[in-house]
C-alpha cells in the first residue's frame, strides 16, 4: 500500500491516505513536545521505537478482546491503520499518582491509588486539553453514552493487559492516555499509539523512569530509557 497524500501532520506523526479510503499510514518522527507543545526537541530513534511499540502491544490487545486500529506495519517507522473518526477525548488511567494528579490533587508522585482512576480531556490544543468527565462528554456530541461506557471498559481492559505486560518486563505501569475512534459503521476500537510518550513506565525496583519524563523533565539519557524499554519488551514477547 502507497502513501497518497499526507491527510494530517501532529506533533509525533504524519497522516497519510492510500488509495483505500478506509485505510490510513501513519508515520512515526523522532520530533518530541511537551507543555503542550512550549518544550520542542528531537529524540533520535523514538519515531522506529514508539512504532514497534505500539505495534506489538495492539496486535496483543487484540487477541485480548481490544479491537484496534492496527492493520500492518509497512517499514520501521510507518504503519497501515484502519481510518477512524476519532473521539476528541484523551482517556488518562493511572495506576499510581503522578504528574499532573500529583499536582492538582498533592498526592506525592509514587502513591499507589487503592484501585485504578480513570478521567477525560477533551483533546483541543487552544484550550489546552481541558479535563472533563462523561456528562461533559456526551453533553457536548463529543460521543454517545453508549460510546463512552465501552470506551471506559476497554480502558480498564487495556489497562489490565498493559499492567501484566510491563510487570512481566519489570517495569511499573504507572499511567498511560489513550485515544478511541470509530470505524465508518461506528464501531468503537483502539486508535493512535501507545508508547513511552504516552505511558509513565517506571523500572520495578529502582524506580527509574523509563519513559517521556526523562524529556519532560531534562533528566537526560532519553535514547537510553526508550531503548531500554523497547529491549525489555522485545525479550518478554521471545520468551513466549
Ligand atoms: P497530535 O495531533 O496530538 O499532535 P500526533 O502527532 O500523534 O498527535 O498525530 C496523530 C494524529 O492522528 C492524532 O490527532 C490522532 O488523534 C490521529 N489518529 C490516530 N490514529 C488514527 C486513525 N486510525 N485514524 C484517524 N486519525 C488517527
Ligand atoms: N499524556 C499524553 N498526552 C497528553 C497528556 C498526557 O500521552 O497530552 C500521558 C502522559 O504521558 C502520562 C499520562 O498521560 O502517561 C498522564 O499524564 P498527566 O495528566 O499526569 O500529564 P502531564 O504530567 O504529562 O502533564
Amino acid at each position: 500500500m502507497e502513501k497518497l497524500s499526507q491527510l494530517y501532520e501532529g506533533k509525533a506523526k504524519k497522516v497519510f491516505k492510500t488509495e483505500d479510503p478506509e485505510l490510513l499510514i501513519v508515520s512515526y518522527k523522532d520530533d518530541a513536545t511537551a507543555f503542550n507543545g512550549l518544550k520542542k526537541g528531537t529524540i533520535t530513534g523514538k519515531g522506529v521505537i514508539n512504532n514497534k511499540m505500539s505495534n506489538r502491544l495492539m496486535q496483543r490487545l487484540e487477541k485480548a478482546g481490544v479491537p484496534t486500529h492496527f492493520v500492518e506495519e509497512l517499514n520501521d517507522r510507518e504503519t497501515l491503520v484502519k481510518k477512524v473518526e476519532i473521539v476528541p477525548l484523551e482517556v488518562i488511567i493511572r495506576n499510581i499518582a503522578a504528574g499532573s494528579f500529583s499536582k492538582n490533587y498533592g498526592v506525592p508522585e509514587g502513591t499507589e491509588f487503592l484501585s485504578p482512576t480513570i478521567e477525560f480531556s477533551y483533546k483541543n490544543d487552544e484550550l489546552g486539553d481541558p479535563l472533563c468527565n462523561s456528562y461533559h462528554a456526551v453533553a457536548l456530541g463529543l460521543c454517545t453514552r453508549d460510546e463512552i461506557e465501552i470506551i471506559k471498559d476497554y480502558a480498564f481492559k487495556v489497562n489490565d493487559f498493559l499492567k501484566s505486560f510491563w510487570e512481566e518486563c519489570g517495569v511499573i505501569l504507572v499511567d498511560f492516555k489513550i485515544e478511541f475512534g470509530r470505524l465508518s459503521d461506528g464501531t468503537i476500537v483502539l486508535a493512535d499509539e501507545i508508547s513511552p510518550d504516552t505511558c509513565r513506565l517506571w523500572d520495578s525496583k529502582t524506580h527509574e523512569k523509563l519513559d517521556k519524563d526523562r524529556f519532560r523533565r531534562d533528566l537526560g539519557g532519553v535514547e537510553d530509557a526508550y531503548n531500554e524499554i523497547m529491549s525489555r519488551l522485545e525479550k518478554n514477547i521471545e520468551s513466549k
